[in-house]
């Protein structure tokens, strides 16, 4: 069992995690009206870290705002809960899910006279993905405005990246690269993707409007430019994956992690290694220009 004895928050109180129980007239639980983040949190330089915790609590507070979720906590509540968490359970390198969901109240559609429950809890946690992924491009597209906010982590909306990964992993890949409803790349279910050109020495990352606009993407966007990089945000073709250098993944799960297989074809995945690197020591607390994202316990 993940949280068996482990410490949870749960709406304001730190509790054993056996103690939560949900009702299952749970409005979440039916309409996937829940919102969520993922956050990870390093063993540093200076002790243990949470990584840009202020950036992932603003955007935990504006996918509330998108399902009209009104809460009892400011988000300095919520940033210090995350520490809490890590912090009573002893944890150095952890992944933390804070979620805020529709709980009791009736299953009509309209939630907002529903209660919201807000949990935070955390795992120790070290590699999500394997260290190079083999990757196949799916039939499932990500959803573009038309269909949500996919700024916003919505948890039901999830469910389309649950489809993508199983059609990936049944066809014996590790991950999915999905495309948006105009067949343009646009990013895996939990992760975004950068294609690599050396020559140029430039980064090509799929714009906003059918993605996530993702934490370590804006990170590594930082890490690209100071290795000498051009970063550029603009629509990808599907041909340009397989003409590209490298690819890799970055998330706060992934982390950077190289594409080393792309349907049948391989890269080369030594530039994705360095940016691996590189985003390491940022995270580590050894990259005195970035040290300001690091939110120690
Ligand atoms: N895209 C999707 C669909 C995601 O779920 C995630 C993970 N939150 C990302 C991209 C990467 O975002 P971040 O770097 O903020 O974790």
């Amino acid at each position: 069992l993940l949280l068996y004895n482990m410490k949870v928050w749960f709406n304001g109180q730190i509790l054993d995690y056996e103690d939560v129980r949900i009702p299952i007239d749970t409005h979440a639980l039916h309409y996937g009206s829940s919102v969520f983040e993922g956050i990870r949190s390093y063993k540093a330089k200076k002790g243990v870290a949470v990584f840009r915790n202020e950036d992932h609590v603003k955007r935990f507070f504006y996918s509330m705002q998108t399902l009209r979720m009104k809460i009892k906590f400011d988000e300095n509540t919520i940033r210090e809960a995350i520490k809490e968490v890590v912090r009573v359970n002893n944890l150095e390198d952890s992944y933390i899910r804070p979620i805020a969901f529709y709980s009791k109240g009736g299953i009509g559609l309209d939630p907002r006279k529903n209660e919201v429950d807000i949990a935070i809890f955390a795992i120790p946690w070290g590699k999500y993905l394997k260290e190079e992924a083999r990757v196949t491009i799916v039939s499932y597209a990500r959803p573009n405005t038309l269909i949500t906010n996919p700024k916003a982590k919505i948890g039901g909306m999830y469910v389309n990246s649950i489809l993508a990964t199983l059609e990936a992993k049944e066809r014996g890949f590790d991950e999915a690269i999905m495309l948006d409803l105009n067949g343009f790349v646009a990013e895996g279910p939990g992760e975004n993707i950068f294609l690599i050109y050396k020559d140029s020495k430039t980064a090509v990352t799929p714009i906003e409007g059918s993605i996530l606009p993702g934490i370590t993407r804006d990170t590594v966007k930082h890490l690209l430019r100071d290795l000498g990089y051009n970063v550029i945000e603009r629509n990808v073709l599907v041909d340009e994956l397989f003409i590209a250098d490298e690819l890799f993944f970055v998330g706060t799960a992934a982390e950077v992690t190289p594409i080393k297989e792309l349907d049948g074809q391989t890269f080369d995945t030594s530039f994705g290694k360095k940016v691996y690197e590189e985003y390491m020591k940022v995270v580590r607390g050894e990259n005195k220009k970035y040290e300001y994202w690091l939110d120690y316990i």
